[in-house]
Order: structure tokens, then sequence, then C-alpha cells
């Protein structure tokens, strides 16, 4: 049974938001439920395994994931103190409320958050593409603002065959090196699967442990070696064609191609110089993408994140222009 509103609230309430995001990152949904940064609460929820969301991990009583997340948490930071695995669209009931997880398309293990009290609900989109991610509908909403200025539109592209086109041109000159952020380095090992077999794709140490999570969960990937295994030294050493992916961490080789693949590079291929190319590929929501999301979330209050993006004020002044709800940008 959903909890029903409070017909006795003060003025207040209806004035101002009460979810809230803290200097610290922490969103506060409600009482017990504080995410992505050190918390007081009693449910600390770790929306994904983004180094910006992994703030304050022995804090909370329980540390909230879902078990993907919590897996790439244990490789990436090493175990948490009290982890709670929660799956998708499973209550986790509390005094007073319930706790859910919702999908987020982003990377492995991705969630949103949902909270119902007796005064209210809240949500938390995390950081979310559109394509994949259900739309919720709380009474407030905080939602990520990384693309959201209204020039942050992105051409509709098919960036896998850019990207299959761009290595496989470039691997007959040289190797090929790609550098991503964990979890989009995952994504263009998949991208991967259609290139031709000889092709060997070699990892770093870390960005292969994190593949061999995504593995687990059932995410198809080609065969694939550490750069610190035989079959990639050799290729190395005999000059054979080889593509590479690395963190973006690591220093680039001048000799190879460098494909570096970002969020935004403002269009779908940027060439920097003749042997460093800048490729679009994101796993966030563009600005147009999350003006849909709050206007089919009907939420009473929108909460754009201003710790992990400078565009939180821009967005929230133009969601009460053009979509006439109350919006404010925390912290
Ligand atoms: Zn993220």
């Amino acid at each position: 049974m959903p909890y029903k509103l409070k017909l006795d609230l003060d003025l207040d309430y209806f004035t101002s938001p009460h979810a809230n995001v803290r200097k610290n990152g922490e969103v506060e949904l409600g009482p017990e439920v504080g995410c992505d940064g050190a918390t007081k609460k009693n449910y600390h929820v770790i929306t994904h395994a983004h180094a910006d969301h992994l703030g304050g991990l022995t804090t909370g009583r329980y540390q909230v994931a879902t078990k993907p997340t919590l897996d790439l948490i244990g490789t990436i930071r090493g175990e948490l103190k009290n982890p709670m695995s929660l799956d998708y669209g499973i209550p986790q009931e509390f005094d007073g409320g319930r706790l859910f997880l919702y999908p987020a398309s982003h990377i492995l293990g991705a969630s949103q958050v949902f909270v119902e009290t007796k005064e209210g609900s809240y949500a938390f989109t995390g950081d979310f593409k559109l394509k994949g991610t259900p739309v919720l509908h709380p009474d407030e909403l905080v939602i990520e603002a990384t693309y959201g200025r209204p020039e942050e539109v992105r051409e509709y592209v098919n960036v896998d065959v850019l990207l299959l086109d761009l290595v496989e041109q470039g691997i007959s000159k040289s190797p090929v090196d790609v550098y991503a952020s964990q979890g989009k380095l995952q994504e263009v090992l998949s991208i991967f699967s259609s290139l031709p077999k000889w092709v060997k794709i070699i990892m770093d140490k870390k960005s292969y442990e994190v593949a061999k999570i995504y593995e687990k969960y059932g995410i198809k990937f080609p065969k694939y070696f550490t750069s610190s295994s035989k079959d990639a030294i050799d290729e190395v050493r005999e000059k054979n064609p080889y593509v590479a992916l690395w963190p973006l961490s690591v220093r680039r080789n001048r000799k190879n191609l460098s494909i570096i693949v970002t969020g935004w590079a403002g269009k779908p291929i940027v060439y920097l110089n003749a042997n460093t190319i800048m490729v679009g590929l994101s796993d966030h929501a563009d600005f147009n993408e999350l003006l849909y999301y709050v206007d089919e979330s009907k939420a009473r209050w929108i909460i754009t994140d201003g710790h992990r993006s400078r565009s939180a004020k821009v967005l929230a002044k133009e969601l009460e222009k053009r979509l006439h709800v109350k919006a404010t940008a925390r912290p």
C-alpha cells in the first residue's frame, strides 16, 4: 500500500523541497535515506560505481546497492562495512516508509532511488541516459544535471559504427589505443564484438577485472587479454595489429593512433591532430532528455544536482521557464 500524504502539513511543506543535495554530495531523500555521499542516515544508497558517487563509503548503517554495483565497488575500492544488496523493484521496509531501487541506463548495476514516506515520496535519478531508464513519479525529484545547458543537445548518429570504422582504418597503419573511463571502456569492448576476429583486444588489469564482473552478469564480450598476459606481450613485440583499451589516466603512446572516448566531444568525431581523435559516446541524458524526464515525472519539486554538475543552476532555470515547474539547484 502506498503511504498517503498527510493533510495537516505546514504551508512550508509546499513552499520548499525536502529532498536535498548537501555540500559533500550526499543526496538526502527523507529522514532515513542518503545517497552517494557520506551520510548520518541509516541507509546509504550507492547509485553506481563511478568515483563521484563513492564518497563516504564507510558511513551509514547499511550500504545499499544492486549486486553488480557492490561487486564493482569491491574491485575498485575494496569491501564495504555492512553491504546490503537490493534488487530492482523490491521494497526495503523501514520505520515510516520504504526504499526501492529502479534501473538507470548508465554503467553496470546503476540504479535510480525511490523513497516512500508518510510525508511524501522522493526520488534520485543518479546518472542516466534516457533510453532504457524508466521515468519515476515522486513528489520531489532530484535529477542529475551533467548536460543541463540548452546547447548540450546531442546529434543522433550511430557512434558504434563510427568507432568501428576508425579502429579498422587505424589498425591498417599502427596499433590503436582507446582511452575511456571505467564503464565506458566496457561499453566500447562490447562494440568491438563486431571487429574482425583476427584483431587482438588488450586491456589493462583493472579494466579487465571490471569487464569480468560485467560478464558475470551476462554481458557478452569478444575475447580480450590483459596487457601483462603472454598473448598481449607477443602481439606487441611482433608488431601485430591490435587494439588496446586504457583508462584515461594512462599516458598516451604517440606512435599509436589514440582514440579518446569521452561523454561530450561537441561533435560525434573531433580530430585533435593526425594521431589523436576524440569520439563522443555519452552515458548521460542530454538537455532535451533531462527536460523530457522531468516533464514525464510530474514531480511537484525538482532539485538539480549541483554537486556533480556546474550546469545545475542553468538547468533549474530552464525547467522553470520551459515546463513551469518549481525547480532549484542544490547545494
Ligand atoms: Zn556515472
